[in-house]
């Protein structure tokens, strides 16, 4: 599963962050998928919640949000906002488009005690 995978590199970002923090404990942890990621917010955080058990992040509260994707419209001369994959430019209803943001995922902030 995709998104166990990515639950397991959020871990091992969260276990680095808050060792060279020296800290005792991650308390919270909010991460962002784009939109054209095709990994489910929902998805994601009960992975981190399965992936942490019997470990040090066993306690950790995981949020996932999403982004929006974005991608550059030949004809309209622009970048504009997509929600999916596979969705036509908003404004003219084109296809000509070229995925510039929303395809990744991201560790927004990692609180730590
Ligand atoms: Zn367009």
């Amino acid at each position: 599963m995709h998104e166990l995978s990515l639950a397991e590199r959020v871990l091992r970002i969260a276990e680095q962050a808050a060792q060279q923090a020296g800290a005792q404990r991650v308390t919270r942890v909010r991460l962002a998928v784009g939109a054209l990621a095709h990994v489910a917010p929902d998805t994601l955080q009960f992975c981190c919640e399965l992936a942490a058990r019997g470990t040090p992040l066993e306690h950790t509260e995981f949020t996932v949000e999403q982004t929006p994707g974005a991608a550059w419209c030949e004809p309209c001369g622009q970048t504009v906002a997509l929600q999916r994959v596979g969705q036509a430019c908003p404004h003219c209803g084109g296809y000509a488009l070229r995925i510039t943001g929303g395809e990744d995922m991201q560790v927004l902030d990692i609180a730590v005690i």
